[in-house]
């Protein structure tokens, strides 16, 4: 009998991922989509519940993936080097917990067989999160939320 092969995610680094296997990797939790401010003094970063206006509210994803930075022009483009270095990208990110060894959480659609998983553990924004749209910008200091890492 021939031996079950170890899924990707498991044996290459995020170096060595294809484009497809890359966007594979990302659960839709949307946090990454979220308003954050950084304490210009210590470089702590803080998350706030306000959400970019072009990420579908009932699907966690972006309306326009393909053409998002020239929308947003400061919409991160993730890259292994990023995601290494980077502060603000939280602890369930599944870039992040393969990039620290951690491997995937029980919830990632890639185990869990499920999309909805994300939804379920309370690890995506969906349903906490409003839109820049319904907000004054101004007043984000207000809306800085401690609900995930
Ligand atoms: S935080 Fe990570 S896993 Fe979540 S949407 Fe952003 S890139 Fe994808």
């Amino acid at each position: 009998m021939k031996a079950k092969e170890a899924p990707f995610w498991e044996t290459k680094t995020l170096e060595e991922l294809s484009s497809e296997e890359w966007e594979s990797l990302c659960d839709d939790c949307a946090k990454c989509c979220l308003h954050k401010l950084e304490d210009v003094d210590s470089g702590v970063v803080y998350y706030t519940n306000v959400v970019c206006r072009y990420l579908d509210m009932d699907t966690g994803l972006c309306t326009d993936y393909e053409h998002r930075h020239e929308l947003v022009p400061d919409c991160v483009f993730l890259t292994p080097e990023m995601v290494r270095n980077v502060n603000w990208l939280p602890k369930s990110c599944a870039y992040r917990r393969i990039a620290e060894g951690k491997g995937l959480a029980w919830w990632h659609h890639l185990i869990s067989g499920d999309e909805n998983s994300v939804r379920m553990a309370g690890i995506s924004i969906l349903g906490k999160a409003v839109s820049e749209d319904e907000v004054d910008l101004a007043d984000l200091e207000d809306m800085v939320v401690n609900w995930f890492e």
